[in-house]
C-alpha cells in the first residue's frame, strides 16, 4: 500500500591511516570506519597500528586473502566489528572465521561480466556484500562500475555501495530505490592523499546524504539552527554538547532512560482508535495518549531525558524557566526524583495566572524566583535564566521545547522521538505495519510534533501537518502563527522564524493556550515548512475550545488546550474514507477547566 519509503543510507568512510585525521572522522559519526590491514595498498595501516575506541560507530578491518589466524589476531587486537574481505577468499573460508563469532562484509569487484549468482554460496555466511569496480589493485581506484548491474539485487543480505564515490553522486544515490541497499562507501575521492582524509568534503556530503531533515553535528537543519550565542555562553554551550554528543550513544545512559520512561511516566503511551471521531471526519482516526503520561503530557519525556544527562555528567543544579508552568512542573517532578536542586524563573506576571502550577513546583521542592524585568512573562525568564547560567556555570540550563542554541533542539527532538518510535511499533499490530497518510500535532515551540514527525521524516509518504495557535485570528495582533506571521532571524540563540517587528524586536505573541504562546519555532520545523515537507495550518482559540469539547462528548477525553488546537485542524483537511490519520494529544484538560467553564458559562 505505501512501499514507496526512502531508504535511510548508512556511511562507510575507508582507508583511515592517521590517528589525528582518524579522530577527526570519528566526530563526524559516520557508522562505518574502515582500516586496511592489506600491506599493499597505499592505505595499509602499519604494523604497530591499534584502531581507537568508538562508541556507536562500528570498526571495519579490510583484509586480503589474509590467513585465518593472523585475521582473527588482527581482529580481536583492534576490536574490530567488522571484518571486509577484499580478495578471493572462499565461502568456506568466510565459513569458518564466521564460526568463530566474527561478522563479515564480503567485497566483490564489479564489472560488465560479473554474475551474481556467484555471491549465492556465501549469503549463509556473511552480514553484508560490498560492491566495488572490479580491478587488481584491492580498493582505493576512484573508479565506478555499472551502477545499473545493482538495480534488481534482492538476495536477502543487504549490501554496501563502493567504488569511486564522490560528491556530485548525490543526487545519483539519493535516487537509488534499492531497498537491500545498506550504505555508501566512502575512500579515494574525499582524500588530500591516501588515507588522509578531506574533513570538509566529507562533512558537506554527509550533512547532505544523512540529515535531510535532521540536524547536522553543528545543529543546522539545512539554514536553520546553530548556536548564536553571546560569547559567554560559549563554554557552556560547548561542554553540554560534547557531553550530549558522547552520551547519546551510551548503552547504559539508554537503558536507565528506557527504565524510567516505563516505569516512571508510563510509557508506551496507547495508540487510541477513535471510533466516533472516525466516522464524523470520514478516516480512520488514532490518538496517540501523551496526555495519560505521569504530570499529564509529553513534557516529562524531555525532562528525564535531560535530568539523566546532568546527573552524568556531576551537574546537581538544575535551572529553568517555564510560562504556564507546565515545563516547570515537569521539571520539579523529575529534580526531585533524581535528588537535583531546582530553580525555576518566572515571570510575575505568569506567577499570577498560574498559582496552582507554582504551588505544585513548591510541593515537588522547587525553587521559584520571581522575574520582574521586561513584561514579566516567559521571554524575560528565558533572559534571567541565561544570565544566571553565565554567572553560574555550574548549573545545567534545562530548556523544555525543541528550540534554543544548538545542542537544545536537536537533544529535545531526539528525547520527543520515542513517541513516533513507539508508534511505528504500535502500529504494526493495529495496521500490520501501514504508514499513517497524516500526522498531526500542535505546535508551541515544537517539542510534541518534533516528537511524532522525527522517525516519519524519511516516509516522505506521510504528510506531516503542524498546527499553529492563531488566537484570535491571523488578521488580528492578537495571535501566536508565527509560522504563518514570522519571518526569518535568531531567537534564543537559534536562527529560525519568529514574529518580530520590521525592526527585528520580537513581538508578544498571544493564544488562550499558555503552551502555544512563544513568538518562535524550533529551526526543524522552520526547516520543514521552507522544504515544504510538512504542512502549517492555523485555528483560533474558539475553534480549539469548541474542537475540545467535541472530543470529550465524543470518545471521553478532555484533551489541554493546545492539544485541541490539534484536533481542531480535522476540520480543516479533507479525508479519504481509508486515510489513517494519528494526532498527538499532548496533554491533558484539568489544567485547562477554568477557560473551558468560561467558554460553556458564556454559551
Ligand atoms: C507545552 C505544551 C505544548 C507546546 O509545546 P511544544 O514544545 O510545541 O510541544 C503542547 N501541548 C502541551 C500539553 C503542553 O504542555
Amino acid at each position: 500500500m505505501f512501499k514507496k519509503r526512502k531508504i535511510k543510507i548508512k556511511i562507510k568512510i575507508c582507508g583511515l591511516k592517521y590517528y589525528n585525521n582518524i579522530s577527526s572522522i570519528i566526530d563526524l559519526y559516520p557508522d562505518f570506519i574502515g582500516f586496511i590491514f592489506f600491506e599493499k595498498s597505499p592505505r595499509f595501516v602499519g604494523d604497530n597500528f591499534l584502531a581507537p575506541d568508538t562508541i556507536g560507530i562500528s570498526k571495519v578491518g579490510v583484509f586480503v586473502n589474509e590467513k585465518e589466524d593472523k585475521l582473527l589476531k588482527l581482529s580481536i587486537k583492534n576490536n574490530l566489528d567488522f571484518v571486509q574481505l577484499h580478495g578471493d577468499e572462499s565461502p568456506y573460508y568466510c565459513r569458518n572465521i564466521s564460526k568463530k563469532g566474527i561478522k563479515i562484509i564480503k567485497s566483490f569487484g564489479i564489472d560488465h561480466n560479473f554474475d551474481f549468482e556467484k555471491i549465492k554460496e556465501y549469503i549463509d555466511h556473511v552480514k553484508y556484500f560490498l560492491f566495488d569496480f572490479k580491478s587488481n589493485l584491492y580498493g582505493g581506484t576512484g573508479k565506478k562500475f555499472f551502477w545499473e548491474k545493482i538495480d534488481n539485487y534482492n538476495f536477502k543480505v543487504p549490501f554496501i555501495l563502493s567504488g569511486g564515490i564522490n560528491s556530485n553522486d548525490f543526487d545519483k544515490i539519493n535516487n537509488l530505490n534499492i531497498p537491500k541497499l545498506l550504505g555508501i562507501d566512502l575512500n579515494s575521492c574525499f582524500e588530500n592523499k591516501p588515507g588522509l582524509k578531506n574533513l570538509n568534503l566529507l562533512k558537506k556530503f554527509i550533512s547532505r546524504i544523512k540529515y535531510k531533515y535532521l540536524s547536522d553535528y553543528h545543529g543546522f537543519y539545512g539554514n536553520f539552527g546553530g548556536a548564536y550565542i553571546p560569547e559567554m555562553l560559549y563554554n557552556n554551550i560547548n561542554y553540554l554538547k560534547n557531553e550530549y554528543n558522547k552520551i547519546i550513544n551510551n548503552n547504559s545512559f539508554k537503558k536507565q532512560l528506557k527504565r524510567l520512561l516505563h516505569n516512571y511516566v508510563g510509557r508506551p503511551s496507547p495508540l487510541f482508535y477513535c471510533k466516533n471521531l472516525s466516522k464524523i471526519y470520514g478516516a480512520k482516526i488514532y490518538l496517540k495518549r501523551e496526555d495519560l503520561n505521569h504530570t499529564g503530557s509529553h513534557k516529562i519525556n524531555n525532562t528525564i531525558g535531560q535530568a539523566l544527562l546532568a546527573k552524568e555528567i556531576g551537574k546537581k543544579n538544575i535551572i529553568s524557566e517555564t510560562g504556564a508552568g507546565q515545563h516547570g512542573v515537569a521539571t520539579s517532578t523529575i529534580c526531585s526524583l533524581l535528588g537535583l536542586k531546582c530553580t525555576i524563573f518566572m515571570g510575575e506576571v505568569d506567577i499570577k495566572r498560574q498559582i496552582q502550577n507554582v504551588y505544585r513546583m513548591k510541593m515537588l521542592g522547587a525553587n521559584i524566583i520571581a522575574v520582574n524585568s521586561g513584561s514579566k512573562t516567559l521571554k524575560d525568564s528565558v533572559n534571567e535564566a541565561i544570565r544566571y547560567w553565565i554567572n553560574n556555570p555550574d548549573c545545567y540550563y534545562m530548556i523544555g521545547s525543541a528550540v534554543g542554541p544548538d545542542p537544545y533542539p536537536r537533544m529535545v527532538s531526539y528525547f520527543q522521538s520515542i513517541i513516533s518510535e513507539e508508534i511505528k511499533e504500535q502500529l504494526k499490530e493495529k495496521e500490520s505495519g501501514i504508514l499513517p497518510n497524516y500526522i498531526i500535532a500542535c505546535l508551541g515551540g515544537g517539542s510534541n510534533a518534533a516528537g511524532i514527525f522525527y522517525h516519519f521524516l524519511d516516509d516522505e509518504y506521510v504528510k506531516l501537518i503542524g498546527v499553529e495557535a492563531s488566537g484570535l485570528g491571523l488578521n488580528t495582533n492578537k495571535t501566536a502563527a508565527t509560522i504563518q506571521k514570522g519571518s526569518r532571524g535568531v531567537l534564543h540563540g537559534s536562527m529560525t522564524i519568529l514574529m518580530q517587528d520590521k525592526y527585528g524586536q520580537i513581538l508578544e505573541p498571544y493564544s488562550i493556550s499558555a503552551g502555544l504562546d512563544y513568538p518562535g519555532i524550533g529551526p526543524m520545523h522552520a526547516n520543514l515548512f521552507y522544504k515544504n515537507r510538512a504542512t502549517f495550518i492555523s485555528v483560533t482559540d474558539f475553534e480549539a475550545i469548541e474542537a475540545g469539547i467535541e472530543l470529550s462528548s465524543l470518545e471521553g477525553i478532555i484533551p489541554a488546550l493546545e492539544s485541541a488546537h490539534a484536533i481542531a485542524s480535522l476540520k480543516k483537511l479533507s479525508f479519504k474514507k481509508k486515510d489513517l490519520v494519528i494526532i498527538n494529544l499532548s496533554g491533558r484538560g484539568d489544567k485547562d477547566m477554568d477557560t473551558y467553564i468560561k467558554h460553556i458559562e458564556n454559551k
